[in-house]
């Protein structure tokens, strides 16, 4: 065994398959995430074998908790910029590896830009071995400071390339160029979704993005920090929806010739949404300013018309039903069960 991976948890779900073994086997890197651990619990439930490779930079071992114990989950602690693990046998690759809030991507650009690439290169070589059906989490953050608005999937962006969000959003982009050229030079069936600002439980109370600083923040009794002026907007989805949108993106009889728009429409200045974190929360905290970081976008709202009409793919959880279960979601991990909202 390589030492750069270590199996923290042996399911079925790694390694050659046993002839009469039918059920199909998905590989998901960055499963202990926040979304990439709902993906994991999705997919077991949907009958598959799950196999997470995970290097615990932002993923937790307690987001895995609910579905650690299943015989078909396999959890591997490895870094996907390294060589993967020998012997691995997939029918399908969801890759969600990579850090996503700003502060957690920023820590270590290089390392992000490395993740996005040289991970991505090492998940497509999987799936041109294995044969196996390829998604990559890419991101609206591809169209940058965007001159379109809302952003439809034709949109080039406005991206920097040299600030410090470029690691990421470059990082991104390089990714989507990669899958689209292993899809034209090897035939890969790939799937490419472009995810809008996604919130709900699993994230961490540190992870530094604006919904969980803002409920976390209201919850303690903080200064809810409301970077520049606050009139900058962004469009909010719950987890599970996007999770939906993924299965049916995955699943859809033909891959789309180009990477989809998934995301809530529902569009939110930052104002707006400590306002409503501090009604639903009750709290008696101010709202404060603080600068705004460098590049920050000013708009960003999804077109969704190709996934509505070609997946018949929607979110049906608007942002105050959303809110309500992220406010109890961290209210318990912060104070255990106070249950402070109707949710
Ligand atoms: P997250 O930080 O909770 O999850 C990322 C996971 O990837 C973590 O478990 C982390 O430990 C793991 N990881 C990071 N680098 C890795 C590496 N080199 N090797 C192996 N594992 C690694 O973030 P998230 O919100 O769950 O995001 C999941 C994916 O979705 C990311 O690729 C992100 O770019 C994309 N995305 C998320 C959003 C959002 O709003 N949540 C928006 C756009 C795109
Ligand atoms: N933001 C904020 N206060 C915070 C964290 C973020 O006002 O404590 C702002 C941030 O400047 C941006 C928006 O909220 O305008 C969304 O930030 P986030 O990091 O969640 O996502 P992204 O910028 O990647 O869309």
């Amino acid at each position: 065994m390589s030492k750069v991976f270590k199996v923290l948890k042996l399911g079925s779900g790694i390694g050659q398959r046993e002839p009469h073994q039918k059920r199909r086997r998905a590989l998901v890197a960055g499963g202990a995430g926040f979304l990439g651990s709902h993906l994991c619990e999705r997919l077991l439930r949907d009958g598959y074998d799950v196999v997470a490779l995970d290097n615990f930079h932002t993923g937790k071992r307690y987001n895995l908790n609910t579905f650690l114990r299943d015989p078909r989950f396999t959890c591997i602690e490895h870094d996907i910029v390294d060589p993967l693990p020998a012997g691995l046998e997939v029918d399908e690759i969801y890759n969600l590896a990579c850090p996503a809030s700003p502060p957690h991507y920023q820590a270590d650009p290089i390392h992000t830009f490395k993740t996005s690439v040289l991970g991505s290169l090492n998940l497509l070589e999987l799936a041109r071995r294995s044969n196996a059906k390829i998604f990559q989490a890419s991101t609206s953050e591809v169209y940058g400071d965007p001159f379109v608005h809302p952003q439809p999937e034709s949109y080039f962006g406005n991206v920097n390339t040299h600030g410090p969000r470029s690691c990421y959003d470059e990082g991104k982009r390089s990714a989507e160029t990669l899958f689209f050229d292993y899809s034209r030079t090897y035939g890969l069936d790939i799937r490419v979704a472009r995810i809008f600002n996604t919130y709900g439980r699993r994230m961490q109370p540190d992870d530094g993005r604006v919904v969980s600083n803002f409920i976390v923040q209201a919850l303690r009794g903080e200064d809810l920090t409301v970077y520049g002026s606050g009139l900058q907007t962004r469009s909010f989805c719950y987890a599970d929806d996007l999770i939906e949108g993924f299965i049916r993106l995955m699943n859809a009889p033909h891959a789309p010739a180009h990477p989809v728009n998934l995301g809530n429409p529902g569009e939110f200045t930052i104002m707006e949404l400590a306002t409503l974190v501090v009604g639903y929360t009750n709290s008696r905290s101010k709202i404060v300013h603080r600068p705004l970081p460098i590049d920050d976008p000013r708009q960003r709202k999804p077109d969704i018309s190709f996934a509505r009409d070609n997946l018949g793919w929607e979110p049906r959880i608007n942002l105050a039903q959303g809110l309500a279960h992220t406010v109890d979601y961290f209210d318990t991990l912060l104070y255990g069960s106070r249950m402070i909202t109707g949710a």
